[in-house]
């Protein structure tokens, strides 16, 4: 039996389109004088964000946490959602990287909004810690990969500018976003300080992301990366897998989020679960019964070949990704139907 996993749009192997994009890069010591294939990348990301620049790092995480250590000053705090990779995610790396106390807004689908945001701040007191910026995450993981809308954004950075607070934008899944709202990526980046993007989610690559920022803020970024460990020497190969994934996977990210849809819509109405409709790639499925249990259903779909994970103690995730095919849904979905309904 072939198991299906749809634990997260991690689990994908590099191609062998990509493989050969990777053995054949042109590299050279980033950190020494510059790697040509990671400079290609940084500056199409750039371009493609909207942004004025852009370095290549290893992780998300360390990109995140560089744009925190960026956009904040310690002693301060950063606004932002409550249920945000940076707040569970990271390992309280903010408090012990930037010395930045996060102040969480709860949003009941994980959204935040520009009122919400506008409700967390609070008149300068030489009382109350001073807010220092603000971050939002798009699409939003926790909360099912949910879209923030450019009307949304847009009304975040009116009252971030207002209060003269920088915007960082944790787009690990952006190029989802951009795909299912069939806007160009720069769309989503608008007013924004800093904005991340990842490589080895949806896009399928083995390693890598992007923190892009706006201004010139090259050398403070450069330096922050370096610090925290992130300077990589020939890191063309992993540049070489993001650009091939430019153009060869994010064209087909639209197929990730039919799939997504079609897991619901063969569990919706079902007894026993709740399934709301996804906007992008990532299925939640809460499990209604009483008694039922999110590991024990993870367990027994494993059994069968199916692969989740829970997701609180009676929701399970399932991640659709380049590697799973119109059939393995259908089959999944059957699986599901059965262990769960
Ligand atoms: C995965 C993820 C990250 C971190 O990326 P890593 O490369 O795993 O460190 C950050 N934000 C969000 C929303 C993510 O899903």
């Amino acid at each position: 039996m072939s198991v299906i996993d749809l634990r997260s749009d991690t689990v994908t192997r590099p191609s062998p389109g990509m493989r050969r994009a990777m053995a054949d890069a042109e590299v050279g010591d980033d950190v020494l004088d510059g790697d040509p294939t990671t400079r290609r990348l940084e500056d199409r990301v750039a371009d493609l964000l909207g942004m004025d620049g852009a370095l290549f790092f290893p992780s998300g995480t360390q990109a995140n946490q560089t744009a925190v250590a960026l956009v904040t000053e310690p002693g301060t705090e950063l606004i932002v959602e409550a249920q945000a990779h940076v707040v569970h995610y990271e390992l309280g790396g903010i408090a012990l990287i930037s010395g930045v106390q996060i102040r969480p807004v709860a949003a009941p689908d994980g959204i935040l909004t520009a009122s919400l945001v506008k409700g967390a701040l609070r008149p300068a007191s030489p009382h109350v810690p001073r807010i220092s910026a603000v971050a939002v995450e798009n699409t939003h993981n926790a909360a099912g990969g949910k879209v923030l809308v450019p009307a949304v954004l847009d009304g975040i950075v009116r009252v971030a500018g207002d209060a003269g607070l920088p915007l960082h934008v944790d787009g690990a899944r952006l190029w989802n976003a951009a795909a299912a709202l069939g806007v160009p990526p720069d769309r989503l980046t608008v007013g924004a300080a800093s904005v991340m993007v990842s490589f080895s989610k949806g896009l399928g690559c083995p390693v890598g992301s992007c923190l892009a920022w706006r201004g010139d803020r090259r050398a403070q970024v450069w330096e922050i990366r370096k610090r925290l460990g992130g300077g990589m020497r020939q890191s063309g190969v992993l540049a070489a897998a993001a650009l091939w994934a430019l153009d060869h996977t994010a064209p087909r990210l639209v197929e990730d989020h039919t799939h997504a849809r079609l897991l619901a819509e063969r569990l919706g109405g079902r007894a026993g679960v709740r399934v709301s409709a996804p906007e992008t790639n990532i299925v939640m499925v809460d499990l209604v019964r009483d008694g039922d249990s999110a590991t024990a259903a993870v367990a027994r779909l494993a059994r069968r070949g199916v692969l989740v994970v829970p997701f609180g103690s009676r929701r399970l995730r399932a991640v659709t990704h380049l590697d799973v095919s119109r059939a393995d849904v259908e089959r999944a979905a059957r699986v599901l139907a059965e262990e769960l309904a």
